[in-house]
This record gives C-alpha cells, sequence and structure tokens, in this order.
C-alpha cells in the first residue's frame, strides 16, 4: 500500500481528510494545503473518478493551486480544494449534500468551499443549509458573489492588454489580432471585452454554434476548434480545457503572447520553459484568472463580518492584476527564469513556504 503523503502531488498538506458518510453513501476529500493567510479557500468537485489515486491527485494539486491562486490575487485566503466521489451513475442526493455541509462545519471554517466542475448553484445553496463557509452564492442586484465568470473576464482582458505592453508597446488591443479557445462564461467576457476596444479576433469552440453566434455579434470569424492552436496571431487566448500547452501544442502556436483563463495550461513543468524558449511571453494562468476567486472570496468574508460588500473593491482588486504578472515579467526578463516558476517562488514565499 502507498501512503499518499509519498505522492509526488503531497506537498505539505496541512490536512487531508477523508469523509465517509454510511447513511448516504458520501465518500470526499477535504485537503487543506495552507491556512498561512486565511481559511483554505477553493471550490469543491463532484468527479467519478476511475481509481482513487485519481481522486486524492485532484485533491493534493488542486488545493496547492488554490494556496499560489489566492496568495497571488493578494486575498486573506489560503488554499483548499474538496472532492466528493461520484459512482458511475454521478448519483448526487440532498443527504449527501448535507452530509458533505456538516463535513465542512465541523472544519469551523478552516476550509471555504465554492463551486467547481460537476457542481452547480444549487448544490453550494443546499450545502450552505448546513454551514456558512461557502461562498459564489447567488447574488441579488448589485450584491457580490453569483456567476464568477464576468469578474474573471475582466481580469484577463486587464492581463492581456498589460501583456501587449509588456510584449508589442502598445497601450492598447485596437488591432491586436487575438486568437480565443473556447468561447464560454469566461471566453464570451474576454471576447466581448475585447472586441470593444477593436481588437481583430478569432474564435473557436467545440460548441461551433457557439462560436459563430459569437463571431456573429462580434462581427469577427470563427474557426474549427483543432485549427485556433495554429492561427497566427499576435495573442493565444486559451479559455477552455487545461493542458493544452504541451509540446505539440506549444510547437503549433504562432503567436507573440499567451494569456488566457483556462486552469492548468501547462501540461507539465517544462512547457513553460519551452515557451519561453520560443519568445513566447507566458502569463501564468492562476494569476490572470483570479477575478472570480477576487469576487467570491469578498463576497464571503464580508458575509462573515456582517459587513455590507463593495463591488468597487472587487474592481480595485482585479484592477491589480497586470502589476501583480508586470513584477513577474520584470523578475522574468532579469533572471531568465520562465514565468510560470517565477510565479510559484512568489507565491511560495507569500504563504511562508520561500
Ligand atoms: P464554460 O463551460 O462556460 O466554457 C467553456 C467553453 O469551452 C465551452 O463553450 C466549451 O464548449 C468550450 N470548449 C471545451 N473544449 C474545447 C476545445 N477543445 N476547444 C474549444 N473550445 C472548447 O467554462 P468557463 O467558466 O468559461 O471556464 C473556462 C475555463 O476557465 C476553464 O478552464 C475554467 O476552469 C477556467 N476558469 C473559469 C473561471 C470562472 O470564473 N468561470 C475562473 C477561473 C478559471
Amino acid at each position: 500500500m502507498t501512503a499518499f503523503w509519498t505522492e509526488a502531488d503531497y506537498d505539505e498538506h496541512e490536512l487531508v481528510q477523508l469523509v465517509h458518510d454510511r447513511a448516504s453513501g458520501l465518500t470526499a476529500i477535504i485537503a487543506l494545503h495552507s491556512t498561512h493567510l486565511g481559511p483554505g479557500a477553493g471550490g469543491t468537485r463532484f468527479w467519478h473518478y476511475a481509481d482513487p489515486q485519481g481522486a486524492m491527485r485532484d485533491a493534493l494539486r488542486l488545493s496547492r493551486g488554490m494556496s499560489y491562486k489566492n496568495a497571488m490575487a493578494g486575498l486573506p485566503m489560503g488554499g483548499g480544494k474538496a472532492v466528493v466521489v461520484l459512482d458511475a451513475q454521478r448519483t448526487k442526493t440532498p443527504d449527501m449534500l448535507a452530509a458533505f455541509g456538516d463535513a465542512i462545519d465541523a472544519l469551523g471554517g478552516r476550509y471555504v468551499t465554492a463551486e467547481d466542475v460537476g457542481a452547480s448553484e444549487a448544490d453550494m445553496v443546499a450545502i450552505s443549509q448546513r454551514t456558512p463557509h461557502v461562498c459564489g452564492l447567488p447574488a441579488g442586484e448589485g450584491e457580490l458573489g453569483g456567476d464568477p465568470g464576468p469578474f474573471t473576464a475582466m481580469g484577463i482582458f486587464l492581463g492581456i492588454k498589460a501583456a501587449v505592453a509588456h510584449k508589442l508597446g502598445r497601450s492598447s488591443v485596437a488591432g491586436v489580432r487575438i486568437a480565443l479557445q473556447g468561447c464560454g462564461s469566461v471566453g464570451g467576457g474576454v471576447a466581448r471585452l475585447l472586441a470593444q476596444e477593436g481588437a481583430r479576433l478569432t474564435l473557436a469552440d467545440i460548441d461551433s454554434a457557439r462560436a459563430k453566434s459569437l463571431a456573429s455579434e462580434l462581427g469577427t470569424e470563427a474557426v474549427e476548434a483543432d485549427a485556433i492552436m495554429g492561427v497566427a496571431c499576435d495573442v493565444f487566448s486559451p479559455n477552455a480545457l487545461g493542458a493544452i500547452l504541451d509540446e505539440q501544442g506549444v510547437t503549433r502556436l504562432d503567436c507573440a503572447i499567451v494569456a488566457g483563463g483556462a486552469n492548468n495550461q501547462l501540461a507539465r513543468r517544462e512547457h513553460g520553459r519551452l515557451l519561453a524558449d520560443r519568445g513566447i511571453l507566458y502569463a501564468p494562468d492562476y494569476v490572470i484568472n483570479a477575478g472570480g476567486i477576487i469576487n467570491v472570496s469578498l463576497e464571503y468574508l464580508c458575509r462573515q463580518h456582517g459587513e455590507p460588500c463593495d463591488v468597487g473593491e472587487v474592481h480595485r482588486r482585479i484592477a491589480q492584476i497586470p502589476e501583480r504578472l508586470e513584477a513577474i515579467w520584470r523578475e522574468s526578463d532579469v533572471s531568465g527564469e520562465s514565468p510560470d516558476v517565477v510565479a510559484d517562488r512568489m507565491a511560495q514565499s507569500l504563504i511562508g513556504r520561500g
């Protein structure tokens, strides 16, 4: 038997808890990577895993990712993540959600959950009936919370502008050629903001009707999903899947910048180096896509402190994303290390592990 703390993805996590509730059939893992800066915050993934190691790997890897992301977003939050292990039929019952809410509550606020893959807003509402340690709940008019997509999109838009300024010396994206992969909540928002400023967009989505409809709304062109990574452009903006920057993906790129919201874009660490060696400027994903977590974390913190939430504060913090990217690129230019390596080191230092 191999112990999980001997796995490559174990990184001195503070707590890794297996939750099993016999009555409801719930099996879940809650992982707290670091609470150095505050409660470990990160979503819950509901997934059917081919093997139990896959669930543990996700919990370990994704909770560490949240430590880095929250630290680099300047939030008083640590990193955590939960996975609920579903059966092959993906059974998810109200009793399972209640038991899961109780397990989060028993941690007394050390872990704060939110939506992730396989979760819905309704699931978060159900969990919130058993524990207050949930963020990303539905928001009313003018309130924080709700869909994080538009906030994530705003941060990415500002990050792309920063990358264009750094690499191409241009203060606007007007006339800049941008190939955008994924036209969903995040990609669609980024595309609209870029189009407003006059960027020349090429769009793609595996849902080709979605890409075509957005292209016609914005008066731009759409290409087949498998062609987008080879489009000649200034900026390639991935807003769909993770792990697209593998050896083949990086080799296909014909751009000066990669800047987009998809999580875990680099298939492996060495692919950050490969991008740098090709002279492509990379905006580390967890830094540029932090707008949504900024929104939901501030919603949570305001609710905890019984204070009114200020959307202006969310926008002020999102507006700091370009400075963070700029600091990473400056250090990368000086040290010769790739931006992903610099970002990881900055994040480690912020969580007291430098
Ligand atoms: P979404 O489901 O709304 O949109 C994703 C889109 O990508 C869909 O239209 C889908 O058809 C398309 N897609 C999937 N595979 C594709 C492929 N191979 N080629 C082209 N298009 C493809 O999801 P979203 O909320 O927009 O999230 C997009 C990415 O951003 C994900 O990686 C997500 O983890 C990340 N992210 C999202 C947020 C947020 O606030 N929603 C925050 C941080 C990171």
